[in-house]
């Protein structure tokens, strides 16, 4: 069970939507495809699951060729496209046996359609109208649909977006005891869903991929810097937090007696501003370490 991307380059008109694009996914790994919009997230997945061909490049999945052998692979992928289309009209079951026919799964249909009904948690919804689901089990439905020939890769695009925070949970938790058997990709725009779903994250950024590693090491491909928020009682003068707090590199105000503190360092800066704010007769109102986000991270990534 494996994904081989060989150099895949793909060229839209003339835009280079992907540029010498090269991995490898091994059994048990959830990866995360993460970028900013218009990175190239999709055009990837459409490309290993032959919805579309590369420019130039070769892409193998579980030992099948993208331009050799289309069809086996569609049978070893699971596809959820970005904009799910789905059958309003159709109920659940109903649209699931369809999809069940349509890959041809002729042997105990309706058994393993209960199976998966089960699996991805809508058996109170399966005889309802899918039109008549929330985003959140429509989403399910989509994943059900992509599960249905029990592939072996499963490729989810941008799966959890538009989901309330409950959903979200839910999908997260579906899509990581699906990853327990099965190769996962799915692509996101939001770090914090690589953090909690995947094994590994790819970093993707105007076609490039410029970071490819252990999820768990996310954090420590960013620069040593961190921002603070952080609001006073009344304005002060912000050579003066430059001067005597240490490994601060930039200050701004921001109006309101509130600033943003720049540092180079990964220490939590938080205490030595308090500390710093009571020997100066100030009273802190607000403070807050930003969270790195993901814009953070590729300006990092792009200008080392
Ligand atoms: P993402 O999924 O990361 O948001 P996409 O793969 O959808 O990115 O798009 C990558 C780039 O390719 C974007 O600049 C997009 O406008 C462009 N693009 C995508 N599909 C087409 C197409 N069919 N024709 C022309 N340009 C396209
Ligand atoms: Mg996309």
């Amino acid at each position: 069970m494996s994904i081989n991307v060989e150099n895949i380059t793909k060229v839209y008109g003339t835009q280079k939507a992907l540029d010498q694009v090269s991995f490898s996914i091994k059994e048990g790994e959830i990866v995360g495809l993460l970028g900013p919009n218009g990175a190239g997230k999709s055009t990837l997945m459409k490309i290993i699951t032959c919805f579309i061909p590369p420019t130039s490049g070769n892409v193998n999945v579980c030992g099948y060729n993208i331009f050799d052998n289309p069809l086996d692979i569609r049978k070893n992928i699971g596809y959820l496209p970005e904009h799910n289309p789905l059958y309003l009209e159709m109920y659940v079951r109903e649209f699931l046996i369809f999809v069940a026919g349509i890959y041809g799964i002729k042997n105990n249909t309706k058994q393993r359609v209960e199976e998966i009904i089960e699996l991805t948690g809508l058996t109170k919804e399966a005889n309802k109208k899918i039109g008549q689901l929330s985003k959140g089990y429509r989403q399910r439905v989509g994943i059900a649909q992509a599960l249905i020939h029990d592939p072996k890769v499963l490729i989810l695009d941008e799966p959890t977006t538009g989901l309330d925070p409950n959903q979200l949970e839910e999908i997260r938790q579906l899509i990581k005891k699906v990853g327990e058997t099965k190769i996962v990709m799915l692509s996101t725009h939001i770090m914090q869903e690589v953090e909690a779903i995947c094994s590994r994250v790819i970093i993707i950024n105007s076609g490039k991929i410029v970071a490819d590693d252990k999820t768990e090491n996310l954090q420590s491909l960013q620069n040593n810097s961190n921002q603070y928020f952080v609001e006073f009682n009344k304005e002060i003068n912000t050579a003066l937090i430059k001067q005597h707090l240490k490994d601060i590199t930039n200050v701004i105000y921001n109006g309101k007696n509130s600033y943003t503190i720049t540092t180079k360092t990964n220490n939590d800066i938080r205490e030595n501003i308090f500390k710093w704010a009571v020997d100066n007769n100030l009273m802190v109102l607000t403070i807050r370490k930003n969270e790195n986000n993901l814009e953070k991270i590729f300006h990092d990534l792009t200008s080392k």
